[in-house]
């Protein structure tokens, strides 16, 4: 292992030896078409896979523990005499055990028993027993537990190993699964498990990988079991690296791929350029010309950019975008803008029409609910290439657009669509011609978690906001308070400024939650008669919600009820104050989206958080950190901390993030390393990549197949 030149030769000669990934399940003992069929559901179906399911969490059945120092939630063998066992008749009739030691009692409880149990089970027999302490009726207690008399010819035995528990699913058992990896773990040896990552790769000495895999399906007996429980023991982090590193490699797979398709150069029109910006009539922030001018660079080069911007709300990444579908447009070619929802897509329109069209340049629309005339209409703008910017919803791909010559596509806020959809949408717009492709985000991500979820991506961040704002200050008032709020709601629109009311709900139901806004819309008419109050949320036809918008964008209406729909992009300066219903109810991302409404123009702005008393600790947390930042990152950070990466990244669903032993936090500082590693093995190591991804993620087909 020490000398680099033998160990890669045998790392070369080992890929070309028949490895344990191509041999099915069904060659072990006891493994029929059926038992093949359930194991499939865990993703298993070779040899190797089996090795590469891992304990979820090991119970230690190597020792008696004193019933006097049990705690509950643990899995223990303990020994004693039966003190008294009764049926005892509550809610359900059970069959009541008393266990003692010498240090203690416990109760063992039995819903389900026969006459025969019944009858052994008697005051003054020793028994030993192995179970889950819970906290149960009478202290601590442990229901069925498996049992055996201390007299008996074959009590339950010890082990001399801690004993793993599977992720498993229905039909298979622990005992089995445990079975079938004492099996795999015989075939095991290092020829047959291929050490991939090579030995130029890792600078630090790596654990052999055969080696991690069997002590990690049966630890000793004196493996430091809280380590284990944590996933920090090292072992768990030789594979957690791997794993990690599988996944880095095959978004940098699909990031190469589409890069070989090659893409037009757009070399930057510098003229037009200059022309729109004159008409602007700002400066861009020194954070919105770097950025624009790292995308110029990627769309001057022959082959795609593959670009995601980061900019915290109210950044200005529009001017950006706009500025890019520029490039295209001076090119000759058309640029297509996607937009998650209606309101924001018609907000783009209306920027994009005002920007270009003093320009001479031509901007489509694609909507959801366009009429069909007019919809025919835009599809032949586009198809003739008349309509060079295209703004629209996911209408935009739809598969009876066909543009004429689309060079760029830029998605906004595509956050809102998981990493999925992200993959999806690239496939559809490399269908249109090769394009490049620009991702635009307001919710900032973790670097950990944009390091692993974006790794195929390049990444621009506008960390800086237009001059003359001043941040949002945030307060957190209980609504025991509420008419307070409400005056003060009334004194900052009869000063001229306007409001948002934005209500939650817990439950994912739109109706509900239209009903609830319909409701606090009326109570608010009623008590605020001076003020002309709007409503939005979900349930609207879209030309009534975009009424409601744009008479409030244009000042009609004062105050503006909403759901969370108002959560992205939407712009109107003159509004600087907010009011949020029961924001413990929503991700402090979600909550940060929102305050980005208020704050947008000069005048100062406000932001209450109007919470449900009495407020959890963890609410508590939560408020606490809206009220002391304005920095969506930092916020960002404190949401994973709090409520981990697939809630941050919104795709806790789709389980895009999932793997099965790393985990994103804890193993984050492993991240950077990976990186290298990853990029070393794709320009020196291209052999094992196949392999490295079909060990680890050979059942996600996203990534494996893109
Ligand atoms: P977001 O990054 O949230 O999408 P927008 O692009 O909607 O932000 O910009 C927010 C507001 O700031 C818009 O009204 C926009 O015209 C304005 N804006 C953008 N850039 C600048 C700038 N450099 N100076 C002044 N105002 C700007
Ligand atoms: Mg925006």
């Amino acid at each position: 292992m020490s000398d680099p030149t033998t160990s890669a030769d045998s790392r070369t000669a080992a890929l070309s030896v028949p490895s344990l990934m191509t041999v099915d399940v069904t060659a072990l003992k006891g493994v029929g078409k059926q038992l093949a069929d359930k194991l499939s559901k865990l993703h298993i179906h070779s040899v190797q896979d089996l090795l590469f399911h891992l304990p979820l969490r090991y119970m230690d059945r190597t020792r008696v523990s004193a019933i006097g120092g049990l705690q509950p939630m643990a899995n223990v063998v303990i020994e004693g005499e039966v003190r008294a066992c009764d049926v005892v008749f509550g809610r359900r009739r059970s069959l009541v055990c008393k266990l003692q030691d010498g240090s203690g009692l416990i109760t063992l409880r039995f819903f389900h028993f026969s006459a025969a149990q019944k009858k052994r089970l008697v005051a003054g027999a020793r028994i030993r027993c192995f179970g889950e302490t819970r906290r149960g009726a009478s202290g601590l207690e442990i229901y069925h537990p498996e049992y055996d008399f201390l007299d008996g010819k074959q009590p339950l035995e010890l082990e001399s190993r801690l004993t793993p528990v599977y992720p498993a699913t229905e039909g298979i058992t622990q005992a089995r699964l445990r079975g079938l990896s004492e099996q795999a773990l015989e075939l095991m040896d290092s020829h047959s498990v291929q050490e991939l990552i090579p030995d130029d790769a890792w600078k630090h000495h790596p654990y052999p990988l055969a080696e991690a895999i069997a002590f990690l399906h049966h630890p000793p007996k004196d493996a430091p079991i809280d380590q284990l429980l944590e996933g920090t023991h090292p072992y768990q982090q030789r594979l957690a690296f791997e794993e990690l590193l599988a996944h880095h490699i095959s978004m940098l797979r699909v990031r190469q791929k589409l890069q070989a398709e090659g893409a037009e150069a757009l070399p930057t029109p510098k003229p037009l350029l200059t022309a729109f910006q004159k008409g602007l009539g700002f400066q861009l922030t020194g954070a919105q010309q770097r950025v624009a001018d790292e995308i110029a660079a990627d769309l001057s080069q022959p082959f795609p950019m593959l670009r995601l911007v980061q900019g915290d709300v109210g950044s200005g990444k529009t001017v950006v975008a706009a500025m890019a579908a520029l490039q295209a447009v001076g090119n000759g070619f058309q640029a297509a803008i996607m937009a998650p929802t209606e309101i924001l897509a018609e907000q783009h329109r209306q920027s994009f029409t005002q920007w270009m069209e003093p320009l001479g340049i031509k901007v489509g629309w694609l909507s959801g609910r366009q009429k069909a005339a007019q919809r025919r209409e835009q599809l032949a703008a586009i198809a003739s290439g008349e309509a060079q910017v295209v703004v629209g919803t996911h209408a935009l791909f739809q598969d009876d657009v066909h543009f004429a010559d689309l060079g760029l596509t830029i998605i906004d806020e595509q956050h809102r669509f998981g990493v999925n959809q992200r993959l999806a949408f690239r496939q559809k717009a490399s269908g249109q011609g090769r394009s490049h492709q620009l991702i635009m985000t307001a919710t900032p991500i973790p670097r950990t978690l944009a390091m692993s979820a974006y790794a195929d991506l390049d990444c621009s961040i506008i960390d800086e906001l237009p001059p003359g704002r001043t941040p949002v200050s945030t307060v957190a008032i209980s609504n025991d308070r509420r008419a307070q709020v409400i005056e003060r709601v009334r004194a900052a629109c009869l000063d001229g400024r306007q409001a948002y009311w934005v209500c939650t709900l817990i439950e994912e139901s739109e109706m509900l939650e239209a009903k609830a806004a319909q409701e606090v819309a009326e109570t608010l008419e009623r008590e605020l008669p001076d003020l002309s109050v709007g409503l939005v949320h979900g349930r609207l036809k879209a030309a009534d919600k975009e009424a409601q918008m744009s008479a409030f964008k244009a000042g009609e209406l004062q105050l503006l009820v909403a759901t969370t729909v108002i959560e992205v992009g939407v712009d109107v300066p003159n509004a600087s104050l907010m009011i949020i219903e029961n924001p413990e109810r929503l991700g402090l991302a979600q909550l940060h989206q929102l305050r980005g409404r208020v704050g947008r123009g000069e005048a100062e702005s406000h932001c209450v958080l109007l919470y449900g008393s009495p407020l959890s600790n963890y609410g508590r947390e939560r408020l606490t950190v809206m009220r002391e930042t304005n920095d969506g990152f930092v916020i960002a950070e404190k949401d994973l901390q709090l409520r981990g990466p697939g809630e941050v990244l919104g795709t806790r669903q789709t389980g895009d993030v999932s793997f099965r032993l790393a985990d994103i936090q804890r193993d984050g500082h492993l991240l950077p390393r990976v990186k290298e590693v990853a990029t070393h093995i794709m320009a020196t190591h291209p052999e094992v990549v196949e392999a490295l991804i079909s060990r680890w993620l050979g059942h996600s087909e996203n990534y494996a197949n893109v």
